[in-house]
């Protein structure tokens, strides 16, 4: 079977630590891409020569020229502005679009049967950018978001529960950081949920600590978190390349799903050799449904200055 294609578009901080995430995972011949000359050249050389040590052997490329990247099954775009310390997400919006609007029709170009997974921020409006750019089927553009809430949410309830972080299984909505909607009652250790284990105070702690989760890497760094959020979006492309049917909150398009009308927005997904193949709909309580109902109303709200910037 001829090994899988990756185009990992933004040679970054997100972008090169997804290429060797991935490289170590076998996934496939990776190409990364940068704007930059010698940027992802550079980086590809020396994840290329982590590999005799870490025993990987893909073919690793960094360029600047997208032929490169022909027939690629999987695109993961990470390009963009990352946030600096005291910045919203939502600063980044006009620059992040024209980058990945530029980069999306080169995917039209050079891999139109790709599934794409969007990294850059702010998460919502870039995936929305990518699929109304791409004019791809809906369930192949996805966006990394819930799976890193996701993980920080469980790293943080491993820790207060002194138990193994694999044993956490958690599920959440809504759209990036702020905005994002957890659902404790679905949020399973070893099966039991942690609604029994903790108090709803410690829960709530943790909620909020997992909310400002992005910005308090930020600050402690002075540039946004790269190698959980690398991590996550090589989970989403390993769930789409083995067909591993993976259930993960994901940024994927609903129309009648919870009512949504039609928009990209964090719900739990099957992925895997489709993309989205299905949106799991999950009763929700009246409180949990006005969180998603926030969430969603500020997902459109991007959607539209979206459109704005795309008729410019
Ligand atoms: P970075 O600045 O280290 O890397 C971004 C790269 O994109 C740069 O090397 C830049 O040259 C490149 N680039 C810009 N325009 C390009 C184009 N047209 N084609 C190809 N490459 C181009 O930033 P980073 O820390 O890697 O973050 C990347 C993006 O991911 C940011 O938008 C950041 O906000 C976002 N992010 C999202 C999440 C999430 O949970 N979804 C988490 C972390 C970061």
């Amino acid at each position: 079977m001829a090994r899988a294609r990756i185009t990992i578009v933004g040679a970054g901080k997100v972008g090169a630590t997804a290429a060797h995430i991935a490289a170590a995972g076998r996934l496939g011949d990776i190409v990364l891409v940068d704007v930059v000359k010698g940027l992802a050249e550079g980086k590809a050389l020396d994840i290329s020569q982590a590999g005799p040590i870490q025993l990987y052997g893909s073919n690793i490329v960094g360029t600047c020229d997208w032929e490169r990247t022909v027939d690629s099954d999987i695109v993961i775009v990470t390009s963009g502005v990352p946030r600096k310390p005291g910045m919203s997400r939502d600063e980044l919006l006009a620059t992040n679009v024209r980058i990945v609007r530029d980069v999306s029709k080169e995917i039209v170009r050079y891999s139109p049967d790709s599934i794409v997974i969007v990294v850059s921020n702010p998460l919502d409006a870039m995936v929305y950018t990518a699929a109304k750019v791409t004019g791809f089927a809906k369930n192949r553009v996805v966006g990394m978001a819930g799976v890193l809430d996701a993980a920080r949410f469980s790293y943080f309830l491993a820790k207060e529960l002194n138990v193994s972080t694999e044993d956490i299984k958690c599920v959440l909505m809504g759209g990036h950081g702020d905005d994002m909607v957890t659902l404790p009652r679905y949020t399973c250790v070893g099966g039991i949920p942690v609604t029994q284990l903790l108090d709803q105070g410690k829960i709530a702690q943790l909620i909020e600590r997992t909310r400002n989760g992005g910005i308090e890497v930020v600050n402690l760094l002075g540039c946004s978190a790269y190698y959980a959020p690398a991590a996550g979006a090589v989970k989403m492309a390993e769930a789409v390349l083995k067909d591993n049917k993976t259930v993960l909150s994901c940024c994927a398009y609903c129309d009648r799903e919870y009512g949504v009308g039609g928009y990209f927005v964090g719900v739990p997904v099957v992925l895997g050799k489709g993309g989205a193949e299905k949106i799991i709909e999950l009763d929700l309580t009246d409180s949990e449904r006005g969180q998603f109902e926030k969430s969603l109303s500020g997902v459109k709200q991007l959607a539209a200055k979206v459109d704005e910037f795309l008729r410019e």
